[in-house]
């Protein structure tokens, strides 16, 4: 598996399935969330009323994943996951690990080859990019998949200049 990093916008990506750092509730919300629906149309938003109203009534849990189609953008799916909210009191790094790893877990049973990942948990939910950043891409280089290329899309200089130095530590 190839891991490439661009400095972009995940809603224009041309991969089998972009990665939503979603919240619990599948309906929305800020950051990418928002700009996937916005850009992608009611339709993802529809898909995540199913379900929450099937599989998860309470809720996608942390740490989890799941597939919806990806409506207008130029991917097949968006694949969501939950990332941890940062906590300097807990280590929560497994769960921020298996966010990365059940999304591509998602992605070998859609048969995504091409997956496109943004810097999970960075945002809204406050962890630190640089430990976000070693997390990630150790996840996803420990990850068994059938997956060609995992794209990281960073949205600024500064989380595109930490997942750089993380993926050359990681060698
Ligand atoms: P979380 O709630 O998991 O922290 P956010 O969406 O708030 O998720 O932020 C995650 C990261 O995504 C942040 O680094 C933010 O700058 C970045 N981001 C926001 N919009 C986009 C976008 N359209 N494409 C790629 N990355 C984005």
């Amino acid at each position: 598996m190839r891991i490439t990093l661009v400095q972009g916008d995940i809603t224009e990506q041309d991969v089998d399935a972009v990665v939503n750092a979603a919240n619990s509730s599948l309906l929305g919300g800020g950051g990418v969330d928002g700009a996937i629906h916005r850009r992608g149309g009611p339709t993802i938003l529809a898909d995540c009323r199913r379900l929450r109203a099937t599989r998860f009534p309470k809720g996608l849990p942390t740490g989890q994943a799941v597939a919806t189609t990806a409506g207008e953008l130029p991917a097949l799916w968006v694949i969501h996951t939950v990332g941890p909210v940062y906590s300097p009191s807990e280590d929560r790094s497994e769960l921020l690990a298996s966010c990365h790893r059940e999304s591509l877990r998602v992605a070998d049973e859609l048969g995504a080859r091409t997956v496109a990942f943004p810097a999970v948990s960075t945002g809204a939910y406050g962890w630190p990019v640089k430990d976000a950043a070693r997390i990630a891409v150790r996840a996803v280089r420990k990850t068994d998949t059938r997956v060609a290329e995992v794209r990281f899309v960073l949205f600024d200089e500064r989380a595109f200049t930490a997942y750089g130095e993380a993926l050359r530590a990681a060698g």
